[in-house]
């Protein structure tokens, strides 16, 4: 066959199909806008969402807000203020790094910036389109110090996505989902998710220093009875030395669970991600316990130091890599068993009930 000529394909079509990796669905959207108000600051988070986020996904933080001065490149491809060196990766403390999340965002949907810093007088409004500031420019209005983030039409110029996307009933279920895990995660934040229009939000609750009352409030007092506290510590890069050690702080379900669904939320080094061997892992364990259609709840915090893992292998960042993968799912795996058949031989544990 003769060889086809070799072109340069123009930015538009470049940036909408890396936006395609990063962007899936509503859920992929608002995780990003989730990350960037807690890398913000944010202390209260409201999130408001319209057939299931693919006419409106809306979520107000009371962060540290943007600075006017940067607001025409807010949304240009790779432009940050959290990562500047390359060797910074490896130990980012902010979900964000790449720059690509808001310009993902305003290459597949209508995207209005609204923010005010502390100390401003007013805030300011701003629309983006492909990348860029809307003509027009940033301008005044009132508004309260931090961000809001309103994402309309999702994949209004991409068909063939939205044609994919699931009913609003499903892909707010998806939201949801992604708001409770990282209220799971950030006791320290108040979450608010609600549906436009409806009164009373699918999901609320105020800052608390304990997660068990966090995980109550967010999926209720029958689960939350069923937990029991695991932790464990241990040595991550193998030469022995405490600077280095990975810890897991987990809540788990004990043989009185019930439930048809596992709930598995993972969060390495506080970010939302999965694992399958760990997840694999835990499983077996369970299923060696529970009866055949009964399966568990489990919140896992995993902490390891910095330089051990690797945050950067996948586009939505869904996935991470780390040493001593293999030996640390192990020793997990052990340490829920012991905890499971303690939890067993004596029904007393009941964290809080
Ligand atoms: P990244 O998070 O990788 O830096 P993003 O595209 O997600 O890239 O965001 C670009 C920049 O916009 C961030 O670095 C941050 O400075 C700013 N930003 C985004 N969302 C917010 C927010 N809710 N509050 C304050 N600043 C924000
Ligand atoms: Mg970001």
């Amino acid at each position: 066959m003769e060889p086809k000529p070799i072109h340069r394909l123009a930015d538009e079509v470049v940036n909408r199909v890396a936006a395609g990796e990063v962007i899936h669905r509503p859920a992929s959207a608002l995780k990003e806008i989730l990350e960037n108000s807690l890398d913000a600051g944010a202390t209260s988070i409201v999130v408001t969402v319209k057939d299931g986020g693919n006419k409106l996904l809306q979520v107000t933080d009371n962060g540290c807000g943007i600075r006017e001065a940067d607001l025409p490149i807010l949304c240009e491809r790779h432009t940050t203020s959290k990562l500047s060196k390359f060797e910074d990766l490896s130990a980012m403390s902010t979900f964000g790094f790449r720059g690509e999340a808001l310009a993902s965002i305003s290459f597949v949907a209508n995207l209005t910036v609204t923010t005010m810093t502390r100390g401003a007088t007013h805030a300011l409004k701003a629309s983006y389109c492909d990348g860029a500031l809307d003509g027009g420019g940033a301008r005044p209005c009132a508004g309260n110090p931090g961000t809001t983030i309103t994402v309309e039409n999702l994949f209004y110029n991409v068909p063939t996505r939205r044609k994919a996307l699931k009913s609003p009933h499903e892909e707010f279920a998806k939201v949801l989902d992604v708001v409770q895990r990282y209220a799971s995660s950030r006791t320290d934040v108040a979450f608010t998710c609600r549906k436009h229009g409806e009164a009373r939000p699918s999901l609320h609750c105020a800052v608390t220093p304990h997660r068990i009352d966090r995980l109550r409030a967010i999926y209720g007092s029958q689960v939350a009875r069923e937990l029991t506290p695991m932790t464990l510590t241990g040595d991550a890069d193998g030469d022995g030395d405490r600077a280095a050690e990975y810890s897991v702080d987990a809540l788990v379900s004990t043989a009185g669970y019930h439930s048809r669904r596992t709930t598995f939320i993972l969060f390495i080094n506080d970010r939302l991600v999965e694992c399958a061997p760990l997840r694999r892992a835990c499983e077996a364990v369970y299923s060696a316990i529970l009866p055949k259609a009964e399966k568990p709840f489990a919140y896992l915090s995993l902490r390891l130091p910095p330089h051990t893992l690797d945050v950067n292998v996948h586009p939505t960042k869904r996935e991470v890599a780390f040493l001593r993968q293999d030996e640390v799912v192990e020793r997990v795996q052990r340490a829920l068993e012991r905890r499971l058949v303690e939890a067993n031989g004596s029904r007393t544990f009941a964290v809080g009930a």
